[in-house]
């Protein structure tokens, strides 16, 4: 029996809303919705799960080689029952190297050392919970700006036919200077209207004003760094405007942060 993709038919892509740390070990809505989103892409048969995280900034653009990706704690002040979560997903060291040669822009480093950071295992954990899909990730260059990222996710495309499952993890609003840890905090205005503005941008496919985001609403105040919304350039340069696009998560949590959550192609 052939499991290979037909050749129109390509790995979904996604962008998810990752927010604090601490939803990998909640159980609310929103991982409610990672567990669903999952099974879903599960039955897909992903050869990796490729995730370009908020939390892997880097001179350079490098991609991990590692067989056995170690669980990165990356953040302090948070209850020891966080730090002890593994998450032993294998690598994807072929995948990996793959995608170093796919993109002939720029050089790609690879790199032995970075294993999984929370923007990846704290979502992982609730899309597929035995840790059985491989896992790699792609640096973000934090000196490039946003087409620059929008451009090079272009040339990595190929992956999607390779059956590689692409996620950015960030967040479209991030705010950290008022953030509000409270489970109920209620969501600032402008948070709610900057993540309208780019709910309504996103199902336009209007992709050039996402890209020049400085220039629509609230952003000074929704994207006072772009750490977080970087990702989403991965997200849309390697999607095409004719595919469907689903929300499947909506909040703002912690009154300062999105967790929108969508997928394309699918
Ligand atoms: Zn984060």
């Amino acid at each position: 029996m052939n499991n290979d993709l037909n050749v129109n038919e390509l790995m979904p892509v996604l962008f998810v809303g990752h927010g604090n740390p601490m939803n990998a070990i909640y159980n609310n809505s929103f991982t409610k919705s990672l567990a669903s989103e999952g099974e879903i892409l599960k039955k897909l048969n992903p050869a990796a799960v490729l995730v370009i995280s908020a939390h892997w900034l880097s001179n350079g653009t490098h991609v991990s080689v590692s067989p056995n990706p170690p669980t990165i704690h990356d953040f302090n002040g948070f209850p020891d029952e966080l730090f002890q979560v593994q998450y032993p997903a294998p690598g994807a060291t072929d995948l990996a190297i793959f995608t170093k040669n796919l993109v002939t822009s720029i050089h790609i480093e690879e790199d032995n050392i970075w294993g999984l950071d929370h923007g990846a295992w704290s979502i992982l954990k609730h899309m597929f919970p035995l840790a059985d899909v491989p896992v790699f990730q792609l640096s973000i260059d934090y000196k490039k700006p946003p087409r620059w990222h929008f451009d090079l996710a272009n040339e990595l495309r190929t992956l999607r036919e390779k059956n590689v499952l692409i996620i950015g993890s960030g967040n479209i609003v991030h705010n950290l200077y008022l953030v509000d840890f409270s489970e109920k905090a209620i969501p600032f205005q402008w948070a709610v209207e900057f993540d309208e503005l780019v709910k309504t941008k996103l199902i336009n496919k209007d992709f050039d004003a996402l890209i020049d985001y400085k220039d629509i609403g609230n952003s000074y105040l929704a994207v006072p760094s772009n750490d977080h919304y970087l990702p989403l350039m991965y997200t849309l340069g390697l999607s095409d405007k004719n595919e469907q696009l689903s929300f499947f998560y909506e909040e703002i949590q912690n009154a300062s942060i999105s967790m929108r959550s969508f997928i394309i192609g699918i």
